[in-house]
């Protein structure tokens, strides 16, 4: 099968399996020169790990601290004419090169809010490994049906109070345009702290430790944001925020729980990164094109990668302990809000039109990385070639 990207709008319905297996070696091998991670973790569940930050934290802490890692991910098989998604590509590389170095791995698909994929985890830990010592949540979805009451909620990225205009950008053929987003209703602002809020975080921990299989002194996180002036109407004071102030407040509350026997619970505010979900968020793909000319110019760009290992290495396992926000959160993403970064940023912001975008952003490199997440647009794979869309995981439940 020769396989061509087909997009519509921010999503991509192909992906390339020779290309996300490449993407992951990249990933491992940038990991690789930096190990190791000294006191890190030794068993690792990560809850969202085929994809951004999920499967970026799970490659630092089996190749970077060498961890054992059970990651739980969404099916994407191959159905019909399809390849399969990126996410199970990627996956799949992950599993291989794993079991190549010698460590653990282990891949539960299903959907992370069910109960069912929650026992399936923890059996499989309980065979496998024991317990586990980190758990990462990394789930980024647009609905979630919970368990206890059958419903589903569908998140939803608006603003709060009152409208929001502002400029955006098709990033396919670069035209920037003005956006008005209509505020949130009630209701979903109410569903979308269900689904990115901190309750399922909040199940997992209750989950595992009721089955055994959490170490007394484990850590867990999960990601946060709070990014730039421009975005704050859209992100963080709008419904997402919401339900990221959810989450904070589930990893307070988590860090009191696991303390009482060692263990600790955090957020950590990461930085603004080319991901299926950032590329759904309207106006974050025009800020983040301009955050990377301005981060790359100043020498201090970071993919999902290098944002995670400076993660594991100087925050969460530093050896002079980790240290965190008056708010109690970990912070990474202190070189995105530097105020020479942002000045520069916001100066761009004023003069971006249509006609000088390319040369102001780096919104080629934008466009390259959002096809990359798919396999797509990667040095060193043919892609008129034919290639087998069957690719298996070793291990998955
Ligand atoms: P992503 O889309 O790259 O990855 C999301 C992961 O969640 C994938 O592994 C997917 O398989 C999994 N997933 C989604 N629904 C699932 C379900 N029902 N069951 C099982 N797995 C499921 O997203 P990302 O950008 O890496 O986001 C991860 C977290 O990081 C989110 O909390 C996001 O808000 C946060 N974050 C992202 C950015 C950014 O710029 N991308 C910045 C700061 C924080």
């Amino acid at each position: 099968m020769i396989i061509k990207p087909r997009t519509r709008g921010f999503i991509c319905t192909t992906a390339h399996p020779q290309g996300c297996a490449q993407q992951v070696q990249q990933q491992i091998n940038y990991v690789k020169e930096h190990a190791p991670i000294a006191k890190g973790p030794r068993k690792t569940l990560v809850i969202g790990a085929s994809a951004g930050y999920g499967l970026a934290s799970r490659i630092v802490a089996a190749f970077g601290a060498g961890s054992s890692t059970v990651g739980v991910y969404r099916q994407g098989e191959r159905a019909g004419g399809r390849p399969a998604s990126a996410g199970w590509y990627n996956s799949a590389a992950f599993e291989k090169a794993a079991q190549a170095a010698g460590l653990q791995s282990y891949s539960v698909t299903g959907d992370a809010f069910s109960d069912e994929t929650k026992q399936k985890t923890i059996e499989l830990i309980r065979k496998e490994l024991g317990q586990v010592d980190l758990v990462i949540y990394s789930v980024a979805s647009a609905r979630r049906t919970n368990p206890r009451t059958g419903e589903t909620a569908n998140s939803v990225l608006k603003p709060i109070g009152k409208p929001y205009t502002n400029k955006t950008v098709n990033f396919h053929d670069g035209v920037v345009s003005p956006i008005t987003i209509e505020p949130a209703t009630e209701d979903e602002i109410r569903e979308t702290v269900e689904v990115m809020g901190g309750d399922d975080w909040q199940l997992w921990i209750d989950a595992l430790r009721a089955g055994g299989v959490l170490a007394d002194d484990a850590t867990t996180i999960s990601y946060s944001y709070i990014g730039s002036q421009i975005t704050q109407a859209i992100y963080r004071e709008g419904s997402i925020g919401r339900a990221k102030d959810h989450l904070e407040a589930t990893a307070r509350q988590l860090n009191e729980q696991l303390g009482a026997t060692g263990g600790r619970a955090y957020v950590t505010v990461s930085k603004a990164l080319v991901t299926q979900s950032s590329s759904a968020i309207p106006v974050v793909p025009l800020y983040i094109s301009a955050l990377y000319k301005v981060m790359k110019e100043k020498g201090i760009h970071e993919g999902c990668i290098e944002q995670t290992y400076r993660l594991f290495a100087e925050r969460l396992y530093a050896e002079q302990g980790t240290p965190v926000d008056a708010e109690g959160r970990i912070r990474i993403d202190d070189w995105e809000l530097r105020d020479d970064v942002q000045t520069e940023v916001a100066h761009i912001w004023n003069e971006l039109t249509t006609d000088n975008i390319y040369q102001l952003t780096d919104l080629e490199g934008y466009r390259r990385e959002f096809f990359q997440l798919f396999g797509f647009e990667t040095d060193g794979v043919d892609y008129e070639a034919d290639v087998d869309p069957n690719v298996d995981i070793p291990n998955v439940l």
